[in-house]
């Protein structure tokens, strides 16, 4: 049994499916906005947080030593130019070639080694560009310390050319290759280069043997601010500044062109020198902070995750809650983002993000209110429907009500002609008594009906004149007299001289004629009820007393509602609509008072109406109105 309700479930889940297709379908296209962004943007959206990040360097262990080809001229005088060896001008090396002058760099790593820094890294290379080495033992050692780090190179076939003092199973040389993206920036970082380092792998080795370098395959490069973040010098003021004493102890510093061809790249902060692309890097092994991104997989489930929780919203909250519910949201995922990427290194795509929230936010709220419009265009057909079927019932029923009337008056009248023709028989009388009372009880029936679709009417108006409530109720009262002599109950009123207001006359009749008359009905036999009528500065009122069996507390609200009779009428015991008191409240209404009841199971009932005294004044007014 369990088992067959189980195997419905499932069957039905491709139904269910297909019932919250407008959902769905809406979220699979907010997802996929979503993802396409983050495929074709994430990039510039990635070199962006670097010039909003600005410079953010934390530690400075690095320092630049930048030669510009001026100053290299310069410093190497007029001196000879024998350096350029044929045959090698296939790589970025013919133009460091330029900058190969034996005696001069002998010199340079002299002082800078003087100035005892932990590492020094040359980014050019001198390999088979330059000439052979003429130097004494002594300067070979100089240009072979093991503090010093010489850039070698790949060529075309992707062999290493070792610069001219690489002691080949040492360390004193990497490789100088920096492989910018497609767009020609340079984001990526790669050490796969097999036995030999790479250049910036090797500084940050010499620095700090423990640093490692996260995988062989690369990382992306985390750019501590744009060109001239770190620590920067010219060649000409290390070499002539006195006091650089202290200014590189411990430090890595890093030998490069300033802005000579092949060793510029573009980076998201903007062109950048290459020793300055390889102080980040080496910056980055040395920290680890070198960038992570959160794989795709992850992010599109991240996406689906927001676009649900963007429906929910919508759907959840009204219009303004929702929006600033979305928007929050949108800052608070933006700002993680933003702090992820700089406290954490970590790269979440933030376009995606506020483009998804933003595309389901606008689709789930056009499609709530288009569920809206469409619901109200129901409600409103609905309202019309009804409309016209109540129009008809009170056709109908006026219509029918109207027909009735006529044979139940020719009824009465026959029955009347019988009784006056005094028949002997007994039984015949008894019968004709109460065929007449049930003629009468079925003309009030049908009255009361009729009143209801009159004045439910929407072109019902009410028709005021001046009428005395105290003459109203004499006569209500001598009319009902035979009905509560039949039952011998006593009828006694107080009614207080008032002046005539202005009032519907047959209306309030009605209403005074239904309260006597329900007391009449549900008093029994030798009962006592009294009518009084007060007057005061704003209203008048008119209350009829009984000591009948009262009404339960429960019902005491519901007696003025259409058709209601309580529990002890329905049971039999008296015929009527239930009309009577919803009337009573109608007219009272209509007139702008108030009706009210206390009643106790045992004790009677009071029961009556408030009418305001409408000043004249404003009463003139209104009749005008
Ligand atoms: P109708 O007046 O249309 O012939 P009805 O008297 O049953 O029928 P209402 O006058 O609206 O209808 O009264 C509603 C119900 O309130 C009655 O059925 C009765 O149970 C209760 N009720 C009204 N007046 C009294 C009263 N004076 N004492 C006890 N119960 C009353
Ligand atoms: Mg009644």
């Amino acid at each position: 049994m369990a088992k067959s309700a189980k195997i419905q479930k499932v069957l039905a889940m491709p139904q269910l499916i297909w019932g919250w297709r407008s959902y769905w379908i809406r979220g699979v296209f907010c997802w996929f906005v979503g993802v396409i962004i983050l495929l074709n943007q994430s990039k510039d959206n990635f070199d962006l947080r670097f010039q909003i990040r600005g410079a953010s360097l934390q530690q400075n262990n690095i320092v630049i030593v930048n030669i510009s080809e001026r100053e290299w001229a310069l410093i190497r005088g007029n001196q000879d130019s024998n350096t350029i060896q044929n045959g090698v001008d296939h790589l970025s090396s013919l133009s460091d070639t330029y900058f190969w002058h034996e005696s001069t760099w002998v010199h340079v790593l002299k002082k800078s080694l003087s100035l005892n820094p932990e590492v020094i890294g040359v980014s050019f290379v001198f390999g088979h560009n330059i000439a052979p080495l003429s130097s004494s033992n002594r300067d070979l050692e100089i240009l072979r310390n093991s503090k010093i780090v010489w850039g070698a190179e790949l060529d075309n076939e992707g062999k290493i050319i070792y610069p001219r003092f690489a002691r080949r199973f040492d360390d004193n040389s990497g490789i100088l290759e920096l492989n910018p993206d497609t767009d020609g920036i340079l984001r990526r970082f790669t050490n796969g280069l097999g036995p030999t380092n790479h250049f910036a792998a090797q500084l940050a080795k010499k620095f700090d043997s423990q640093s490692q370098i996260e995988a062989d395959l690369g990382f992306i490069i985390n750019y501590q601010g744009p060109s001239r973040t770190f620590e920067t010098i010219s060649l000409y003021e290390l070499l002539t500044e006195p006091d650089n004493s202290r200014r590189f102890v411990g430090k890595i510093m890093i030998f490069g062109a300033e802005n000579s061809p092949g060793h510029t790249y573009q980076t998201p902060t903007g062109p950048m020198s290459e020793s300055e692309s390889l102080a980040n890097i080496v910056d980055n092994i040395i920290y680890s902070r070198n960038i992570q991104r959160i794989p795709y997989s992850v992010y599109v489930f991240l996406l689906a995750g927001l676009i649900i929780l963007s429906a929910w919203n919508v759907f959840r909250f009204n219009q303004l809650t929702s929006f600033i519910f979305h928007f929050i949201t949108t800052v608070i995922l933006l700002a993680f983002s933003a702090w992820a990427f700089d406290a954490a290194y970590i790269f979440i795509p933030s376009l995606p993000i506020a483009i998804t929230g933003f595309c389901s936010y606008i689709i789930f709220l056009s499609y709530q209110s288009n569920i809206y419009e469409h619901r109200a265009w129901q409600l409103e057909q609905e309202k019309q429907y009804l409309h016209d079927i109540e129009k008809l019932k009170q056709n109908f029923v006026s219509l029918i009500s109207h027909d009735l009337k006529t044979p139940i008056a020719k009824i009465q009248g026959t029955v009347d002609k019988l009784m006056s023709a005094r028949p002997n028989d007994k039984n015949l009388e008894s019968d004709l008594k109460s065929l007449r009372q049930s003629g009468t009880e079925l003309n009030r029936y049908i009255r009361s009906i009729l009143q209801v679709s009159r004045v439910e009417a929407a072109d019902f108006r009410i028709n005021r004149k001046p009428t005395d409530i105290n003459d109203l109720t004499e006569s209500v009262l001598t009319e009902l007299h035979p009905l509560a002599k039949q039952k011998h109950i006593q009828l006694s009123k107080a009614l207080e001289p008032m002046f005539s207001i202005e009032i519907d006359e047959i209306l309030i009749r009605e209403v005074i004629h239904n309260l006597i008359e329900n007391a009449i009905k549900y008093t029994p036999q030798r009962g006592h009820i009294e009518v009084r009528t007060t007057e005061s500065d704003q209203q008048i009122s008119l209350l009829v007393k009984d000591n009948g069996p009262g009404i339960p507390e429960n019902e005491l609200n519901d007696v003025w509602t259409k058709f209601y009779r309580g529990q002890s009428e329905k049971d039999g015991q008296s015929n009527g609509s239930g009309l009577g008191l919803y009337l009573v409240k109608y007219f009272v209404e209509l007139h702008g008072g108030t009706v009210f009841i206390n009643s106790q199971i045992g004790n009677g009932t009071e029961i009556g109406f408030y009418l305001p005294i409408p000043n004249s004044e404003t009463d003139e007014m209104k009749e005008q109105v």
